[in-house]
């Protein structure tokens, strides 16, 4: 067995969106930068870029941002960024437990959408209720164990990675 060498190209980038805005933590931010440029997001938005200076961040973003489109996006103008992408064809998916949600990997469940802006909620709360409304769509990871909800970041690796299951290179 040989470890895999380090890729000296970087992921090519595909439509996919990740929408971190709601995401206080440095830590978690730093975490969802290296989730969503290991996966190839074409963007992540955040609250505020101040925080990539942030020991925390990067010291679980591991230069991850430095390959990676971070796009300031704070909490007044998320809905109409979320409006205008849906205009331009983009589906907006929440990633949250509702009522409604869809079951991540879901034998039965549609494929994900394509051309997505994947939602995450805040660490207390989750997705405020006024961009709940926003999401065309919800899914949810099903839990086996008594704990209320995973952390933010391990949430969007598994949501990136079924999208990667199902669409591959995307292209
Ligand atoms: N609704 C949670 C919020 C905290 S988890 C609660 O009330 O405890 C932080 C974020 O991680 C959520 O908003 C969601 O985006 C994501 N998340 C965590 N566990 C999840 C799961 N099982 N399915 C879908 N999203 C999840």
């Amino acid at each position: 067995l040989t470890l895999v060498e380090k890729k000296t190209q970087a992921t090519k980038a595909t439509e996919m969106i990740l929408i971190a805005t709601f995401v206080d933590s440095p830590y978690n931010l730093g975490g969802l930068s290296r989730v969503a440029e290991i996966f190839g997001c074409s963007a992540l938005h955040i609250s505020d870029l101040g925080v990539l200076k942030d020991s925390a961040f990067t010291s679980v973003s591991v230069t991850s941002e430095s390959n990676l489109n971070i796009v300031q996006t704070p909490p007044p103008i998320l809905k109409g960024f979320l409006r205008s992408k849906r205009a331009e064809g983009w589906t907006i998916l929440g990633v949250e437990q509702t009522d409604s949600s869809i079951v991540l990997g879901d034998e039965k469940a549609p494929k994900l959408p394509k051309k997505v802006v994947i939602v995450m909620g805040t660490e207390k709360t989750g997705i405020p209720p006024d961009v709940l409304v926003e999401c065309d769509s919800c899914v949810e990871i099903k839990q086996w164990g008594l704990t209320r909800s995973l952390n933010v970041q391990t949430a969007a690796a598994a949501v990136l990675y079924e999208w990667r299951r199902e669409w591959g290179d995307g292209l």
